[in-house]
């Protein structure tokens, strides 16, 4: 079924990430082939470390496989986002000035510093630097990631406490979803698709959890897509309720195509992080 937008969407926006995606999935299947990520007891590891599991281990991707897919990214770009071609041979042609070993490690470091500098020195704007950086790496965090995502996801005893972080790779999230046969809530991250459990009636960005300030909205005719919003902090939860729509939902599709309930929040004044 085509879900009908209560905005219009810049065309081809839901497509681009709709391929991005698969590309993404395929270069997964390609690198189970022949890497094996380390084992970890993920819930000791969190217990233990107070950090994102990704950063107590020995994240050791190939340098080598990292570069062939960043490249294959740049291509599949120049294929689709004929606008930023200039930017892209940019990159291309300066290939070489890129450490393939640092930049994952500086993403994941989120060292700010460290792109603003490259994105200086080689001219390429930043956002499109941590984009490829960024999605280049995905498919080795999946990869990682995945043989824990149960263990994650029914983590009992909650291990992980930092809400809106992903107890796996680190990175924030903003999306969540409302699991269909009980309703309860578990958060989504789009970096490394691991899912973990937060309560239902809580701020994820500030611990809130008054029934009273915490209130959520949803746009006409698509109450599946919510969001939920905290008056003590002004910050927001977007929500996928299950319970409302029987079709099976690709979270990381569903977080795209509900940009425009990210838009309605900040319009009413709503952020993203705790300190927004
Ligand atoms: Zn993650
Ligand atoms: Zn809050």
């Amino acid at each position: 079924m085509k879900r009908h937008f209560p905005v219009s969407l810049p065309e081809g926006y839901v497509d681009f990430y709709n391929n991005l995606e698969t590309w993404q999935n395929e270069q997964q299947i390609k690198l189970k082939t022949t890497c094996s990520p380390t084992e970890i007891d993920v819930l000791k590891v969190l217990v233990s470390s107070n950090k994102p599991v990704i950063q107590s281990v020995n994240f050791d991707i190939d340098t080598h496989q990292y570069e062939i897919i960043y490249q294959g990214l740049l291509m599949l770009l120049n294929d689709s986002r004929h606008q930023i071609a200039g930017e892209l041979d940019k990159i291309l042609e300066k290939l070489d000035q890129l450490d393939f070993k640092l930049l994952p490690i500086k993403f994941l470091e989120e060292d700010q510093q460290y792109f603003s500098d490259l994105s200086a020195r080689l001219d390429i704007p930043i956002e499109l630097l941590s984009f490829t950086v960024d999605h280049a790496l995905r498919p080795f965090l999946r990869l990682w990631a995945e043989p824990h995502y149960s263990t994650l996801a029914e983590d009992e005893s909650r291990s992980w406490s930092f809400a809106p972080v992903c107890p796996f790779c680190g990175a924030q999230s903003n999306f969540s979803r409302l699991r269909a046969t009980d309703g309860h809530r578990f958060m989504f991250c789009e970096h490394c698709f691991t899912e973990w459990a937060t309560q239902n009636i809580y701020c994820v960005h500030c611990g809130n959890d008054n029934p009273n300030t915490i209130q959520y909205l949803a746009v006409e005719n698509d109450d599946a897509y919510q969001i939920y919003t905290c008056e003590e902090c002004k910050g927001y939860l977007k929500t996928f309720d299950e319970r409302k729509q029987s079709e099976q939902t690709d979270l990381f599709i569903a977080n795209i195509e509900t940009i425009y309930l990210d838009m309605l929040a900040q319009e009413k004044g709503y952020g993203n992080h705790h300190n927004d």
